[in-house]
Formats: C-alpha cells, structure tokens, sequence
C-alpha cells in the first residue's frame, strides 16, 4: 500500500523524524488559507502515487497568496504521468543547504533490511546507482538485532554527508528505522533529506509503502483506503470473487491456483509476450466463475488473447471443458482463446472441447506452446 507524500510524512511524524508544517486539501481557497498559516515562503505539492513530480510542474514555491492561488489551481487537475492530481499539500519552504538520499527497505537475498544513503539526493536513486554507484552508502541490518547508534554512525559517516549534518542524520536514520520497522513497512525513503543552513536536518520528501499483509495490525491504516489508486478491472474481479490482479500486457491469463498462475506468467514472459493480468480461478472451475473470468480479461482494452491454463487436480478436466464450452456462449469475446488442459481427466476434457476447436479456440499440448500461441496472436 503507497502512501501520498503527506501521508509518509504524517506516519513519519508520528516516530518524530522533522518535517515541514504543511496540510492537504482539494481546494484553491483552502490551500491560500493553509499557506497563509503555516507561514510565506510554501512549497505547493502535487499528491499523487508517482515521483518525479518536481520535474512534471507538481513542486512550485510561492512568496505569497497570490502566488500560492495561482500555483494551486495549475497544480490541481494537472496530469502527471497518468496521474491527475486531485490532491495538493501545501507545506512551509526550507531553505536548502544541501540535498541527500536515505531509505530503508528489504533486500530479500540477502534477507536483511537494506539502509541506503547518499550525499548526492534530489535525484532519482536509480541515475545515482547507475552513474555514480560509489556515491550510495550500503548498510544490511540483521532484523533479530536491528540498528545500533555505533553502526547508523559508522554508515553515516560512510556516506560522506557534511560533518555539519552527521548528528541530525543519525537521529533521523534511527527514527526512520524504527517507522519502518514497527510500522510495517517495505519502503520509507525521504528524497531529499535536507541539511538547512542553520544545521538542522530534515525530511523534504516521503515515499512509503507499507505491507497489506501487515494491515490488521495497524487498524488506523484504514485511513490510507480512500486514496488507494483503483484498478477498475481490479474492483470489477473481486465483486465477482475473482483473485485477479491487473498488469499491463496484452495476453490475458486465465489459471486455477495461484502457483499455476504465477508460473503462467512467467512462461508468457519467457515465450516473449507480457501478461495482461494475473487470474487464479481456484480449484473449481465451474461455467459460471470461467464466465466471470473471462468478462474481467474480454473488458480489458490491451488483452488481445486469452491463455487458459489448466491443470486439473480435484478439478476433473470435462468438468472445465463444459465450463468453459458454457462461458465462452454467454459471453461474446474480442479475443482468441489458447488452452491447455492437463491434469486429472484431461482426456475426457480436451475430447469436449474438441468439436469446439476453431480460430477462436485453440488448443496446446503444453504449457510452454500455449503460451508461445498466445503471444504470436497477441502480436498480430
Ligand atoms: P519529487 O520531484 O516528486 O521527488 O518531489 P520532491 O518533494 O522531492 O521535490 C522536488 C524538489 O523540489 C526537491 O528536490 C527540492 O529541490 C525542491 N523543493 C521541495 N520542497 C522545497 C522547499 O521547501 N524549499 C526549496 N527551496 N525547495 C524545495
Ligand atoms: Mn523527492
């Protein structure tokens, strides 16, 4: 679950690491009458599930009201990356001595947390660890024993931030881990952390991602659901009991158990096509839930075929055939459909779907050549 920079900087501010004095709102009157409150300069920000947004013309300072009502009625309905912003924060202006990077987050080979930290901030981490990979400081930290004062300060002074900025790093760096930890989360990264010129240090930026599994631990992450960005294929899935999750490729996949449906997206990524979702249709695969199934992928826009991959189990193979044979006349589908039934009974099944076979329903002996199917007619 990714949090809007306000957001982080809220949950941040519940652990005590400093940031700006700021609120969200909607509204262009409202965000003068922040702006007023907290104090001229303000920095109005864009607030949306994407970085970048200094870049884009999501991140205006402004002197005064006026300033501050003009830059706040450019910003919203702006269209960031895809994204239009609906929400902005208006927050007090810092001065900037200098810019740096820090985050935690989970390096699962290694199976620490990873802390990474760099006297070159404001850009994005990735340019730095491609251009200037020297320039990030690299800390594993062992979850059983976590971060000690001595180790934060021996990672800090590594990063070769100003001497000036040591002490307020280390104290933010403790702090953030901690945020990360107890609150759950795979990511908490401030980009830039800010040196003032007055020495103080300073969090300008959030970017949090906090762990769904770990939500009922945390009843107040509730508050993070309204502004969850929806995937209108998403929410039609699960109203129909659907485990389904959206991706962006153009072949939709259809699998019952979710190993299977992992391994089949795999396989269309290896055949060299991309997948349009991820759909476990459990271990039932009944006309009406393959109707269902298929209505999510047919009202997909990208999908241009449909890769059912089925291995029965306690699912008898004709069962899934008839399903399917049913399904595919309730609902009248834009795209090809490639199978492979395996399984328990798959005999039984593939000599359903047989009489069935045409242009528009295919069938492969295996895996790997129903997925190569699959992408060859995506591509066409
Ligand atoms: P991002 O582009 O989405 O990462 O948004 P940021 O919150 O990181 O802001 C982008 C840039 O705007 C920062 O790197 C700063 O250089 C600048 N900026 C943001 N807030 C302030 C501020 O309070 N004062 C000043 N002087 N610059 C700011
Ligand atoms: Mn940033």
């Amino acid at each position: 679950m990714d949090l809007l920079e306000y957001q982080g900087k809220q949950f941040f501010a519940t652990y005590g690491i400093p940031v700006s004095d700021g609120e969200a709102t909607s509204d262009v009157e409202e965000a003068v009458a922040i702006a007023d409150r907290v104090g001229y300069p303000v920095v109005v920000k864009a607030q949306v599930h994407t970085g970048g947004r200094g870049k884009a013309g999501g991140v205006k300072l402004a002197e005064n009201a006026d300033e501050a009502r003009e830059h706040a009625s450019n910003i919203l309905g702006l269209d960031i990356k895809g994204h239009i912003v609906n929400i902005i924060w208006v927050e007090h202006a810092s001065d900037i001595a200098e810019e740096y990077y820090a985050s935690f987050t989970l390096d699962r080979s290694a199976k620490k947390h990873l802390g990474m930290l760099s006297a070159e901030g404001g850009v994005e981490i990735e340019t730095v660890a491609e251009e200037n990979p020297d320039a990030i400081a690299k800390i594993h930290i062992n979850p059983v024993d976590g971060l000690s004062e001595a180790q934060c300060r021996a990672w800090v002074e590594a990063a070769n931030l100003n001497p000036q900025a040591t002490e307020g790093a280390i104290d933010i760096l403790m702090k953030l881990y901690t945020a990360y930890v107890e609150g759950d989360a795979d990511l908490c990264e401030i980009n830039p952390l800010i040196l003032k010129p007055t020495g103080e240090v300073h969090a300008l930026d959030a970017k949090v991602s906090l762990d769904s599994n770990a939500i009922y631990e945390h009843p107040e992450y509730a508050q993070y659901d309204a502004t969850q960005p929806r995937d209108d294929r998403e929410t039609a899935a699960h109203e129909k009991g659907l485990q389904y999750v959206g991706l962006d490729g153009s072949v939709g996949v259809i699998a019952n158990g979710a190993g299977l449906a992992m391994s089949t997206l795999d396989v269309v990524n290896q055949v060299g096509g991309s997948p349009a979702n991820f759909l476990d249709i459990g271990g039932g695969a009944n006309a009406d839930v393959m109707a269902g199934a298929l209505e999510v992928i047919n009202d997909d826009q990208n999908v241009k075929a449909i890769f059912i991959n089925i291995f029965g189990g306690i699912t008898r193979g004709e069962e899934v055939a008839n399903g399917i044979i049913e399904a595919m006349s309730r609902v009248k589908l834009d795209s090809p459909i490639v199978i492979r039934l395996d399984g328990t009974n798959a005999e039984e099944g593939r000599a359903i779907l047989k009489p069935h076979l045409s242009d528009r329903l295919m069938m492969e002996d295996t895996m790997l050549s129903a997925a190569a199917k699959a992408v060859e007619l995506a591509g066409k």
